[in-house]
């Protein structure tokens, strides 16, 4: 997901609001009060409604109101006031970043949207946009004010006792809370403390209170808009519902806040089984997240469980030195047999959009397990194709975010690669290039309409490209793939290509490439065999609701992305790739990981079986039978052709129809033949035989040189002998 981010990166200055710059990622974490020992029991319902005594406290409290905090803050605020004490090292040799934090009970599900927005309430709310439903973590705005998806929920201002409250449905331990502030870019609004308040009928209401002083808590809350802070209760409460009463908020602000609960299940066996139970798979998967040692060490098991299908690879290494590692499973890995398509998945280029990366190792355990058990849909997937999965090629990002944790990593940390640079964004912009020679009319003829070539300025030693963007390009290259998918978190969306505006500097423009059939069959494909996608009672994650465009869109038409891998995997290669935007939560909570790859199992493999759409063949020489290389296929109507492999093997995804295709290679006369994509199965076989030119046999002969064939040479000594 790049979306509103970007918007805001590029409007922050404006406000004078460092957000959206990688600097964002050195925001720290704020855990609030003490935690107390979990295993006291729950306290007995005892306070009921706010009294006119806290009426009064509230009052006093307002008039001091919050020193206004300097922007400064903003970007760097205070260090971390931390509860626990921390370790301080880490692996990659990053910043002083805490250690993994485990808050202990799991979310309740207000960000991963589990929690529905009728189970919110309020007492007062801003505009609907505004509402209680809004009150969700990481939930982004749209960008006008007042629309109907904005980034909080805020009370009126007039509200002077506030409240926000979630109904759990069932009685259930709650733990703790992590606020944010209000998302948006054109206002300030968080709270700066809260009290919590649990009740069983949403009448009766009892306060949280501090161990020793027998006092209401008071928690300490957020100190800028975005970073989440987390604040563990004295003591767990069961209970149905759960209510935070901001005390105070930022100056001239309004109580706004984002929020997540966390709770855990309360052991009573007279209860009803306890909603997680119903997230599962049946699948004896590792549904856990993994750092880059813990999915190092899983990738090296599936290997070792499945050494004939599998191979381990890197094709790289990050700016930190981590390893960019693929795991390729085919029944012949470590080659390219002719004639078999090459397919990849990548996930973790935004290093903190984290699901794409686990979904990958699901599926490599998966597709192994599987092909022990004959599963007759994954053994031909594996005989059929050569599938490549690289988890994670953002390790750098990765590392930072999963030490934050899922639920305090906030929406942008880690997202970058270390150099700060987004890699969405750092592949060469190949289609500037392409549609200024269209305009010019060089296209196809004096420019070509594929493998449009690096620009200089990306090949320059000092070209600010990552080494990840790098590694990947290399990669690109050295494998003929066919077809890919580009995993990312944070919306439910699969987008394709063109990811750039093709007017300059338009942020959002429709913008179809001549391929726009196969890439929206494609895309279709996807959220139409997602579960969550097809729900069709689902909320919109954020600000656009998708589900009015069958969960696809084009990318440019969504908000321009200049140097995106997929346009540069569609102009430099011959690989078409989407963008699958995963969940609306870039990094869900482990217990969900479950539930998420049944959502996407199906997705993910139909999607793979998507590269038999279309025409497949190889075109060789009449006269030796060899594969040519290079040699274009050209299809008649759409122009974006492409080339075949080292053997002479070629892919052309295509929509079912009748279509003129042509091989030309050069040296060769160019052959054109009727090709009919049907619904059926494919890839539909469409072989050629190329006939070398005379012209190409003389350069033959004069590039051979002394060798001058035996009929030539007696025809010469004749001529020689009449003298
Ligand atoms: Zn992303």
């Amino acid at each position: 997901m790049w979306g509103l981010l970007l918007a805001l990166a590029a409007l922050a200055p404006s406000v004078g609001l460092g957000l959206g710059a990688p600097s964002a990622s050195v925001l720290g974490l704020t855990p609030g009060s003490t935690p107390a020992p979990r295993s006291s029991p729950a306290q007995p319902p005892g306070k009921t409604n706010a009294t006119s005594e806290q009426q009064i406290r509230i009052r006093v409290i307002k008039k001091k109101k919050v020193i206004v905090k300097k922007r400064k803050k903003l970007i760097r605020p205070s260090p971390p006031v931390t509860a626990k004490p921390m370790v301080t090292t880490s692996p990659t040799g990053s910043p002083n970043l805490p250690e993994k934090q485990e808050p202990g009970c799991p979310p309740l599900g207000l960000e991963s949207l589990r929690v529905s927005d009728s189970q919110f309430e309020a007492s007062s709310s801003q505009s609907f946009g505004l509402g209680p439903h809004r009150g969700r973590l990481n939930i982004q705005s749209g960008l006008e004010d007042g629309d109907l998806y904005d980034g909080a929920w805020c009370a009126e201002q007039q509200d002077t006792e506030p409240w926000f409250q979630v109904d759990a449905r069932n009685p259930i331990r709650f733990s703790g809370i992590v606020t944010q502030g209000r998302n948006s870019v054109w206002r300030y609004d968080w709270v700066t403390s809260y009290k919590v308040q649990f009740s069983n009928d949403s009448r009766t209401w009892w306060t949280s209170r501090n161990h020793s002083s027998g006092m209401d808590a008071v928690f300490p809350a957020n100190s800028d808009p975005e970073t989440p802070v987390l604040n563990l209760l004295p003591e767990p409460q069961v209970a149905r519902f759960i209510r935070l009463l901001p005390q105070t908020w930022f100056q001239e602000g309004a109580p706004c806040l984002r929020a997540e609960i966390l709770a855990c299940p309360v052991s009573d066996p007279n209860d009803l089984p306890p909603e997680a139970h119903s997230l599962g798979s049946s699948d004896p998967l590792d549904f856990r997240h993994h750092n880059y040692k813990a999915m190092r060490k899983l990738m090296k098991e599936v290997n070792e469980q499945c050494p004939n299908i599998t191979r381990i690879y890197s094709i790289g290494k990050s700016y930190q030195g981590l390893k960019l590692y693929v795991m390729e499973m085919s029944d012949q890995p470590g080659e390219h047999e002719l004639g078999e398509p090459e397919v990849r998945y990548v996930a973790g280029m935004h290093g903190n959009e984290a699901l794409g990366r686990e979904l990958l190792l699901l599926l490599m355990q998966f597709l192994c397990h599987e092909f022990l058990r004959g599963n007759p849909r994954v053994t031909r997937l594996l005989t059929e194709m050569r599938i490549h999965l690289l988890p994670s090629m953002n390790p750098d990002g990765y590392e930072t975010t999963y030490r934050r944790g899922s639920e305090l990593v906030g929406w942008a940390e880690g997202r970058w690669n270390h150099q700060g640079i987004d890699l969405n964004h750092n592949f060469a912009d190949l289609n500037t290039p392409l549609w200024d020679a269209e305009d010019d009319g060089l296209v196809p003829h004096v420019f070509p309409n594929h493998h449009v070539p690096l620009p200089t300025y990306y090949t320059l030693p000092n070209a600010t490209v990552a080494p990840e963007t790098r590694a990947v390009i290399e990669w690109m290259k050295r494998i003929p793939f066919v077809l890919s998918a580009n995993l990312h978190g944070g919306e439910l969306v699969v987008s394709y290509p063109f990811d750039m505006t093709r007017t300059p500097w338009a942020a959002r423009e429709l913008t179809p490439t001549p391929d726009d059939a196969v890439f929206r069959w494609l895309s279709t494909v996807y959220a139409g065999t997602n579960r969550v996608m097809q729900d069709t009672d689902r909320r919109p994650c954020h600000s656009q609701d998708f589900s009015l465009h069958g969960n696809i869109i084009n990318g440019a038409d969504w908000h321009t992305v200049p140097g995106s891998m997929n346009d540069f995997s569609y102009l430099h290669t011959n690989c078409f790739e989407v963008t699958v935007e995963l969940s609306c939560d870039k990094f869900p909570h482990e217990n969900e990981l479950p539930q998420e790859w049944e959502n996407n199992k199906d997705a993910l493999l139909t999607y793979l079986e998507q590269v038999r759409m279309g025409i497949a063949g190889v075109v060789r020489d009449k006269d030796t039978q060899l594969g040519i290389a290079d040699a274009v296929i050209a299809v008649e109507g759409i122009n974006h052709d492409v080339t075949t492999a080292w053997g002479g093997d070629y892919w052309r995804l295509l929509t079912p129809g009748d279509y003129m295709v042509t091989a030309s290679a050069e040296g060769y006369h160019s052959v054109t033949r009727t090709c009919r994509v049907t619904f059926e199965e494919g890839p539909v076989p469409c072989n050629f035989m190329l006939t070398k030119t005379p012209k190409q046999r003389l350069r033959e002969l004069l590039a051979a040189g002394v060798k001058v064939p035996p009929d030539l040479r007696r025809r010469l000594e004749r001529l020689r002998g009449q003298k």
